[in-house]
């Protein structure tokens, strides 16, 4: 239940608000109290200052909840639905997945290369990759702020509840949106420099029957080292997908030509 969770959050940062005039030794109680499961001391301290400073008024429930993030429903200054990712620091596997994607990079140079350290960037660079799509005219949720491990974006979906991905539900006239995915991954290739990288039916939204790319945290330059490779793979998931919706799918070879301008070069 939404309000129920709703209320928890709110709770938790009453509690926190609470904490500043107690004693060290009421404090520390508290803390333990409030110790969750999920979220180290630091990620809580980095949402109450979100709250304190006005980015987010409110938090509500929990959207997904996935190995590596969980999503929030949370509600902006003015009122408006806002989605929080917070990626979660305490998985090492993640970690170990995520350098390919952050050593290419030429933005991530000097990244510390403790557990952090490797998160924090991680959600930088979705920061990053969604306001580059944004600005190249792809329709991604509008990221707003960063900070540390925690991302605020625009929520894509109604009254709370998140828009359906094609995983959840096949679109009613999959051709429209088979050649609109098709044209956004072009225009992120062209005009905003960037492949995907994790690019399937998980991470592309329906919103009246047209999609939005989310998840982009993994998404690279074209200049990264493999970023052939990963295009080459998001067409082939996208392919895939409608294909088995019956989709007269185009060759992958020509497409990748279509989205990059030049052949792929087969190693
Ligand atoms: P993960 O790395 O866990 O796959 P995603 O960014 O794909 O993270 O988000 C997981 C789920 O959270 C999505 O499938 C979607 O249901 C929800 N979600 C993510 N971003 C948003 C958003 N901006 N608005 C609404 N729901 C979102
Ligand atoms: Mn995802």
């Amino acid at each position: 239940m939404r309000v129920e969770i709703g209320q928890k959050a709110q709770m938790r940062v009453e509690r926190k608000q609470r904490q500043h005039e107690m004693t060290r030794q009421e404090r520390r109680e508290e803390q333990y109290q409030a110790l969750e499961e999920v979220f180290d001391r630091a990620t809580l301290m980095t949402l109450y200052q979100l709250l304190s400073r006005g980015v987010l008024r409110r938090v509500y429930g929990v959207v997904r909840a996935g190995k590596e993030s969980r999503v929030y429903h949370a509600e902006g200054p003015k009122g408006d639905d806002l989605a929080v990712k917070i990626f979660l620091t305490t998985s090492s596997e993640f970690r170990r997945g995520m350098l390919p994607y952050i050593q290419g990079d030429t933005r991530f140079k000097a990244v510390r290369r403790d557990s952090k350290g490797i998160v924090y960037a991680w959600a930088q660079k979705e920061f990053k990759n969604l306001e580059k799509a944004a600005l190249a005219g792809v329709r991604v949720p509008k990221p707003v702020i960063v900070e540390k491990n925690i991302l605020v974006m625009e929520f894509i979906g109604e009254d709370g509840s998140p828009a359906v991905t094609l995983k959840e539900e096949t679109p009613r006239n999959p051709v429209t949106m088979y050649k609109s995915i098709l044209t956004d991954v072009q225009r992120l290739y062209r005009k905003g420099g960037l492949v995907h990288g994790d690019l399937s039916e998980y991470n592309i939204m329906n919103v009246n029957g047209r999609p939005v790319f989310i998840d982009m945290s993994q998404s690279v330059l074209l200049d990264h080292p493999r970023a052939d490779e990963f295009l080459e793979r998001d067409l082939g998931n996208v392919n895939r997908y409608f294909f088995k919706l019956g989709v007269n799918v185009r060759e992958l070879d020509s497409l990748f030509r279509w989205v990059t301008g030049h052949e792929r070069e087969h190693p």
